[in-house]
């Protein structure tokens, strides 16, 4: 196997691990938190990913960034994510991004509590 198809098989047995764990703590956030929070996890991957590519100092930070950011993105794209094979959305026990995802806008938005969101620094 070579060092690339090693570190492949190492990062997506820890995101298979990982990104579940992500998903329990952030999947009651409202839906404009969890966009937020997928935003700075993109960020940090670009500006980071290469680290965690090819070993640096922020090499952590950058694959928390991507467990964090696939769990965010689960969580609100309709039919979840895939990466690496890998498959997650808000059902926890589906494995198969071929599966039926319905569009659930009750499961979706009614769980979530209404939340006030500042946008370009509000009305004068
Ligand atoms: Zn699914």
């Amino acid at each position: 196997m070579t060092g690339q198809g090693h570190r492949g098989v190492v990062l997506g047995e820890t995101l298979r691990f990982t990104v579940p764990f992500h998903i329990a703590e952030v999947r009651d956030r409202p839906v404009a938190w969890l966009v937020g929070e997928a935003k700075r996890a993109a960020t940090i991957l670009a500006t980071h990913g290469d680290d965690m590519q090819f070993g640096g100092k922020h090499s952590g930070e950058a694959f928390n960034a991507l467990a964090r950011g696939l769990a965010c993105a689960a969580l609100v794209a309709d039919g979840g994510v895939t990466y690496a094979g890998l498959h997650w959305c808000r059902d926890p026990l589906c494995r198969d991004p071929a599966a039926d995802h319905p569009v659930d806008v009750d499961a979706v938005y009614s769980s979530r509590p209404v939340e006030d969101v500042a946008v370009g620094g509000g009305l004068p």
